[in-house]
């Protein structure tokens, strides 16, 4: 799971930080609207914590905005304010949840899982792809024709998640690169690479008809075959 947290005032976002970090999250910051927007379009995160009131674009802005581009991330403001007010402006642009500061940061992790678990349906314990199945607790893929199954390593397992997350469509390198490794990843890209190979070669081994297949000049789409 990805967070971006999106608050000027860095006391507090580095104490969301390290709780998130606990709960295994790789958690980005931005400490203005702008940034976290631009942050935000790229589409990578599983949920966004989103202060109201920020410096050069204000936190409801920020909503708007990505609302308006399609981005569905899903999204809890944190206001400062108690005032009913604000909590239903929030709302009313698309925010998943609210909360008034101060807050337990016991609260703001339960509602964050909340609302990362409300996007689809059913939230279960695995997600299949044709005959693969990824086990979301222990890291396992599985070939559910065969049985045979194989651990993924922390990598490779965030790899496959995202493109089982997107069958069928083609991820960019940089998209990859940034949901494995942050935002500011430049130097990552050559490792998307290898990190793909070594996912393709597990999938082999328990001889799953699913692959990763190259999209020339743009990336990597998750396909099924026989062939
Ligand atoms: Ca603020």
């Amino acid at each position: 799971m990805r967070l971006l947290v999106i608050e000027d005032e860095t006391a507090l976002s580095e104490v969301i930080k390290a709780a998130f970090e606990d709960e295994k999250f790789e958690v980005d910051l931005a400490e203005d609207g702008q940034t976290g927007y631009l942050l935000g379009i790229s589409g990578i995160y599983d949920a966004v914590v989103l202060d109201g009131m920020l410096p050069e674009l204000d936190g409801y802005d920020v909503l708007r905005k990505w609302r308006q581009e399609q981005i569905h991330t899903p999204v809890l403001m944190l206001t400062a304010r108690s005032e009913l007010e604000d909590k239903l402006k929030g709302l009313g642009l698309g925010a998943d949840d609210y909360l008034t500061k101060p807050f337990d940061m016991e609260e703001l992790v339960a509602r964050i899982w909340v609302i990362t678990r409300r996007q689809g349906a059913v939230q279960l314990d695995h997600i299949e792809y044709e005959d693969l199945q990824l086990c979301l607790d222990s890291g396992m893929i599985r070939n559910t024709q065969n049985k045979q199954e194989v651990r993924l390593g922390k990598k490779e397992f965030q790899l496959l998640e995202f493109f089982m997350r997107h069958p069928g469509q083609t991820l960019c390198r940089e998209q990859i690169a940034e949901k494995l490794w942050g935002y500011d990843c430049e130097a990552e890209y050559n490792n998307v690479e290898v990190y793909i190979s070594f996912t393709r070669r597990k999938l082999r081994y328990i001889e799953s008809g699913v692959m990763i297949k190259a999209v020339r000049g743009i990336g990597y789409r998750l396909e099924y075959g026989n062939g």
